[in-house]
């Protein structure tokens, strides 16, 4: 035994700090956690799995008006926002439930309090209880970035956005992200009128040009209004409740709402990073190696905390990744390229590898193969919304760099796909694959 009260003390308990926490256990290791807030995290409590709900109920709005192109004789619907805020509430519970009872299953001791670190092996909790661990990983996360603007403080955050009390029949959504976007369309569906700020002239930079191009199209024609190189000025509150915003260079806008979307920062103050010295970067972010170690040996860090790939998925293999090497003797480190990524707008986005202009930077000469078409049930609904997808190649290998879509389905098409491009496949192979008839995959393998 060592002096140590545990092996691994690990803080906060979201999608990198459990499966650390899980795997770090199952090697032996005597494990604890401290999460101040929710077992689950961000992903579980406040994002991409409440997110997703919402998203499934929002489509019924499209679903349910096509119907009747399709024989169902479908009274006029009515939505009933505190229906699915309640079961997307309870959902989430019984899924805190489970992570709780994953940790437990494993003995890995679950303190639901605060803890900062206090030396580079002791921690202390918000009791004044000081443990120590021979090592101490922070998964802390990230949180929603406000800009400090007067009125600020009426704004809300993704954090608040699955509370609300009722239905926002205006909403002004700051920020031209992964957030603003999928939450544009969400509430779009539920009939609110929406409008999104953004500060530059770009929605959700780093995508692929073409595909943003075409949602920002798509979303205008579905009524979102857009509002481009228009920082905000202030929110003041009005006397019926409502919020006006101002904007520079643009009309002030009145809304029930205003959701702040623009990006998160990594969740590292006040835990006692920087009394035991270790190392930030400019954006807060705690600096580690490709093993995942600070600047302090003893501590570790994965997740949204360590800013390099803001997605759950990435969390969870940085947090395998620790575990594995740190205490099951399997070095391994998490490989970056060609993280496949998804947007869960209306319609939604998939994406790995290099978009058009990335290639053509990093590789000089490349080919591009695209299918823009109407999916066929889109076609019988009289829904003229066309997808796109995208096929950027290296001309020099024939390998397959880069897949981009736009359209029903595209993340789950998209998931299946990235295999072939992270495996290296080329064009050839795609076009040696049978097509898959009538399905809109089978574009991939059609791409002339
Ligand atoms: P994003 O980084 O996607 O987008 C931030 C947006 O806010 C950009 O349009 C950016 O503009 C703008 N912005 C940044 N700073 C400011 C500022 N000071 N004032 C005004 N606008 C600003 O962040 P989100 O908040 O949408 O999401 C946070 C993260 O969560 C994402 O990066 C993503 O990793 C993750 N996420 C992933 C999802 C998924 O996988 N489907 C879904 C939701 C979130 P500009 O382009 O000019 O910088």
């Amino acid at each position: 035994m060592s002096d140590f009260d545990y092996d691994l003390f690990v803080i906060g308990a979201g999608s990198g700090g459990v499966r650390a926490s899980r795997i770090a256990a199952s090697h032996g290791a005597r494990v604890a956690v401290a999460e101040e807030h929710r077992v689950g995290g961000t992903c579980v409590i406040r994002g991409c799995v409440p997110k997703k709900l919402l998203v499934y109920g929002a489509h019924f709005a499209e679903d349910l008006h096509d119907a009747r192109k399709f024989g169902w004789d479908i009274p006029e619907p009515r939505f009933d926002w505190n229906v699915l805020r309640d079961n997307v509430l309870a959902e989430v519970d019984r899924l805190e439930g489970l992570y709780g009872q994953t940790l437990d299953n494993h003995k890995v001791t679950v303190f639901k309090t605060r803890a900062t670190i206090v030396g580079p092996q002791k921690v202390r909790l918000a009791d004044g209880t000081e443990l120590t661990a021979e090592r101490i990983l922070v998964a802390t996360g990230g949180w929603p970035h406000v800009p400090d603007f007067p009125g600020s403080e009426y704004a809300i955050t993704s954090n608040e956005v699955f509370h609300l009390e009722a239905l926002p029949k205006r909403i002004v959504i700051a920020g031209g992200g992964y957030i603003a976007n999928e939450f544009a369309g969400i509430f779009n569906e539920f009939g609110s009128k929406v409008t999104i700020v953004n500060r530059g002239d770009t929605i959700l930079r780093g995508y692929d040009e073409q595909i943003r191009d075409r949602l920002l199209q798509i979303s205008m024609t579905k009524g979102i209004e857009f509002r481009f190189n228009a920082p905000f000025q202030s929110i003041t509150r009005n006397d019926d409740g409502s919020l006006t915003v101002m904007l520079e260079g643009c009309e002030p806008i009145v809304a029930d709402a205003v959701l702040v979307a623009a990006g998160r920062v990594p969740n590292t103050k006040g835990i006692g990073l920087e009394d035991v010295g270790v190392e930030l970067d400019e954006h807060g972010a705690i600096k580690v190696d490709e093993t995942n170690q600070s600047s302090v040996p003893s501590i570790y860090a994965v997740g949204d905390v360590t800013n390099r790939i803001q997605l759950t998925p990435v969390a969870i293999r940085e947090g395998q990744a620790f575990a594995d090497s740190v205490f099951g003797g399997k070095p391994t480190v998490v490989d970056y390229r060609n993280v496949p990524s998804a947007v869960f707008s209306h319609p939604p986005i998939g994406a790995v590898g290099m978009t058009e202009a990335q290639a053509r930077d990093k590789l000089g000469s490349v080919r591009v193969y695209t299918s823009d078409f109407r999916a066929m049930k889109n076609v019988l609904a009289g829904r003229n919304e066309r997808a796109l997808y995208k096929m950027v190649v290296n001309e020099a290998t024939d390998q397959v760099v880069g897949l981009h879509m736009i359209g029903p389905d595209a993340p789950e098409i998209l998931q299946a796909a990235a295999i072939a491009v992270k495996a290296g496949l080329t064009k050839a192979d795609f076009d040696a694959t049978v097509a898959l008839h009538p399905s809109m995959a089978e574009e991939l393998v059609l791409l002339k």
